[in-house]
């Protein structure tokens, strides 16, 4: 590898600093002395982007001369968060950059901070996307991401006066993209609607309108490891762009209705789907992703041929699905092969199933995705035969695995009945190769739940791949304190290639003088935290108080209501001279989430965590003790910054609901201790991490699933636990409604009667281990000893392992020579 590995490049900051000032010159067209930190951040970005280009290049011939199989990333979601930093970093220009930015006058800080950061995701599968496609990249595997470039991405939150989340577009291409490059040449047609006929014997799909798909190239460079991938997001263009002659008819909104047409397939993330267009829209988002990405991999891999011999496709590239959102892509391969390249069904089917294999994400039923039969005909016709077909194989092949009809009817893929819908779980399922759960206990959970069936009948193709998150950007990039002292307690910083060198920290976690540094590098993150809460937020965070944080998505089965009722709780007893305020353990409680906007619980819970907020920290008989702050809009960049300063976080779903999370895993690399159920990961990391490193509490898997079988009734725990009934009471009677009753009755009236994610079950566990953390907290040197074999342990739950996983378990490749 090592005349591959150029990355500590050999350029010195004065030569950088030439690179950057002729790029200042000749894409910004200002001089040194007009540019702001926005022109240097372009500037720099073009010239890292330059110093990519030739491995960049390496790496796609290799692909296509092909002594490897190439892994095609399919996801709706790519949470890149912001790039300079961590291309810097991969290809070895770090220091250059720092002094060739200060050479030209600026703070290097400002001109990192000046990138927006992209939202193309939602949350923890959109930055797994983005990790594996780091690890791919570093590890030496070709690959593609493939997805969709979204003119908005994912809201921008705001709160109102009220504490209510609002949505803003998050318009981040207003700013310069220097990152993107968008390729015309390399258009593909996605084509909708119309009919199908018969064609000399053949079904041909006549289609009714057509969008260009035109793909933007993300270089995704791997560290250290001379290869550079490339991440392609497809944009939606309309062919006939504009109507001159309804425009001269001063028609002039008509005039541009194709355009609009076409472009809002790319225009925003899982547009709302309770109506039956916006179903029908993340339908056509679906479709024009993953038929792209295919057209585009048999253009790669066959350049100039007519007739490719597709039956080698597989060897060439294996497609692994992100979840249910581009399953569409499974019926789009048999047809480009039947009905574009004339193959036989069962030679297309061989292909198909060879080259598909499916990641399923959720356990809760509702989330796997269902269509509507009649909306796939709509749109796509000649793909609802094809799938109809599939499900007429697969009936026929059941009928030979096992005599029970109704295992069979439970099966289908098209439902029966007079609306049928097409289940892309199990078209997946059936299709693919392979089907993984993201962590252990989830991967139990499909074959014991969610798909037993197919895991009684087709066992094989079941497997696990435990999520990882990257310690280049995690840990390199979010915590260089931390990443300085691993390197020196190691002697090495090759942890960054290989995380199970971590584990040689385990014996310093004996060593004192160790420990104190490492409690040293917690403090000094805690501080930069406070420092960075007050300059973006105006908040006012004391680094002499614990750092609790609670970050992920604001959905009920992550329970952000136990958190804020237990919160309530202990202000209550405060409040009513139970607990003496000198008694309480300082503490900074620190949320972070963005709520589905159409979410109704999960808002309100949000306007209740800033209300108590509100009232908390307003409260003169707190005294500062406890010290609540939501900052607004939690994206990469704030995880990146709050992560490193945690000390204690909280994972604390029900237990089977949260498939495996990765937040979880990026507080445990960067030394926090968590409290947490036996869910997703958890289960792995305290299983490493070890049992006395780790505040476990609360009901298991089987005991949740007992109580729902034996009926569950939250009232009786409301009337058992004292504390809770004053929470709850405090929330309903108005405390954090000036009064108001009604402003959160929907919440506390579920809390009562549904709770279905039995938040009040869990209660009082969740209480009585307060006490625990909070007795641990005062001896500080024990807390840290725990806290770094946190780190020392999670090597594990890098994402190259995951990657590693994948290549033997599902993909069957291995990096190029
Ligand atoms: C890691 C990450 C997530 C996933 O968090 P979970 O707690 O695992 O759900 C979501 N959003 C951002 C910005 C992240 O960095």
């Amino acid at each position: 590898m090592t005349e591959m590995t150029a990355p500590k490049s050999p350029i010195s900051s004065k030569d950088f600093a030439d690179e950057v000032r002729e790029q200042l010159k000749y894409t910004q067209g200002v001089t040194p002395e007009q540019a702001t930190a926005a022109d240097v951040y372009v500037a720099a970005s073009t010239a890292v982007r330059r110093h990519l280009m030739d491995s960049w290049m390496k790496t796609q011939q290799d692909m296509v001369n092909g002594n490897t199989k190439a892994v095609g990333y399919l996801s709706a979601e790519f949470l890149m968060g912001r790039q300079l930093r961590n291309a810097l970093l991969n290809a070895g220009l770090t220091e250059q950059f720092n002094e060739a930015v200060k050479e030209l006058g600026f703070d290097p800080q400002d001109v990192v901070d000046a990138e927006y950061e992209p939202g193309l995701g939602n949350g923890g599968l959109g930055r797994l996307a983005a990790c594996f496609i780091d690890s791919l990249a570093s590890l030496g595997v070709p690959a593609f991401g493939y997805g969709i470039q979204y003119k908005y991405g994912i809201f921008r939150q705001e709160f109102d006066e009220e504490g209510r989340q609002v949505e803003h577009p998050d318009y981040w291409l207003a700013n310069e993209d220097p990152w993107g490059h968008v390729d015309y040449g390399r258009d593909q047609k996605v084509s909708f609607g119309g009919k199908v006929v018969e064609e000399d014997g053949k079904r041909v799909w006549q289609p009714d309108w057509s969008v260009r798909a035109i793909p933007v190239d993300y270089m995704v460079p791997g560290y250290e490891s001379g290869r550079v991938n490339t991440l392609r997001l497809w944009q939606a263009r309309s062919y006939d762009e504009f109507d001159l002659l309804a425009f001269n008819k001063s028609e002039y909104m008509e005039a541009v209705e194709p355009q609009v047409k076409a472009e809002n397939i790319s225009k925003i993330l899982y547009p709302e789907d309770s109506t039956q267009v916006g179903k029908e829209l993340r339908l056509e988002q679906q479709y024009f992703f993953t038929c792209a990405s295919i057209h585009d991999a048999i253009r790669v891999f066959y350049p100039g041929e007519d007739k490719p011999d597709l039956t080698t496709f597989p060897d060439k590239i294996t497609f692994q699905l992100n979840d249910t959102h581009p399953v569409i892509g499974i019926p789009e391969l048999m047809r480009v092969l039947i009905d574009e390249y004339g193959y036989d069904w069962d030679t297309a089917w061989t292909i198909t199933n060879k080259t598909f294999n499916y990641t399923c994400h959720t356990l809760l039923p509702e989330a796997l995705e269902v269509w509507p039969a009649d909306l796939i005909g709509k749109l796509l016709p000649r793909h609802l035969e094809i799938i109809e077909k599939i499900n007429d194989q697969f009936m026929a092949e059941l009928k030979t695995l096992t005599k029970d009809e109704a295992k069979i009817e439970r099966m289908r893929i098209v439902t029966g009945g007079d609306k049928p819908a097409v289940r892309m779980a199990y078209l997946a399922t059936y299709a693919g190769s392979h089907v993984n759960g993201v962590a252990e206990l989830h991967s139990q959970l499909l074959k014991d739940v969610t798909l037993r069936d197919f895991s009684d009948l087709y066992d094989s193709k079941f497997t696990n791949v435990t999520n990882g998150v990257t310690p280049r950007r995690f840990v390199k990039l979010a915590n260089p304190g931390l990443s300085d002292l691993i390197t020196e307690g190691l002697g090495t910083d090759k942890w960054l290639e290989d995380l199970d060198l971590l584990e040689g920290l385990v014996p310093l976690a004996q060593d004192d003088e160790f420990v104190k540094k490492f409690a040293e590098v917690k403090h000094q993150n805690k501080v930069s935290f406070s420092n960075f809460a007050k300059k973006e937020y105006g908040y006012d965070v004391d680094p002499n108080t614990m750092f609790n944080t609670m970050i992920k998505r604001l959905h009920e089965y992550k329970r952000q209501s136990l958190k804020i009722l237990e919160v309530i709780a202990q202000y209550a007893d405060i409040k009513s001279g139970k607990v003496k305020i000198e008694d309480v353990t300082p503490r900074t409680i620190i949320f972070g989430a963005k709520s589905a906007p159409g979410y109704y619980m999960a808002k309100l819970t949000i306007q209740l965590i800033n209300n108590v907020a509100r009232v908390i920290n307003n409260d003169p008989d707190i005294k500062g003790k406890l010290n609540i702050i939501f900052p607004v809009n939690y994206n990469i960049r704030v995880a990146q910054n709050l992560i490193p300063a945690t000390e204690l976080d909280e994972q604390i779903s029900q237990a089977g609901k949260e498939a495996s999370g990765t937040s979880n895993m990026k507080f445990a690399l960067n030394g926090a201790l968590t409290v947490g159920t036996l869910d997703g990961a958890n289960v792995e990391i305290r299983a490493r991490v070890g049992a006395d490193n780790f505040f476990l509490f609360g009901m298991t898997v089987d005991e949740v699933e007992a109580m729902y079988a034996n009926g569950y009734n939250p009232a009786k725990y409301y009337e058992s636990d004292p504390r809770l009934k004053a929470a709850i009471d405090m929330v309903a009677g108005g405390t954090f409604s000036n009064g108001d009753r009604n402003t959160y009755a929907p919440l506390v009236s579920d809390w009562l009667t549904k709770d279905w994610f039995m938040t009040l079950a869990d209660f009082t566990a969740y209480h009585d281990i307060q006490s625990q953390i909070e007795t641990l907290y005062a001896d500080q040197l024990e807390w840290n000893r725990k806290a770094l074999l946190n780190t020392a342990n999670s090597g594990y739950f890098s994402s190259d392992r995951s990657i590693e996983d994948y290549l033997e378990r599902v993909w069957m490749t291995g990096p190029l020579k």
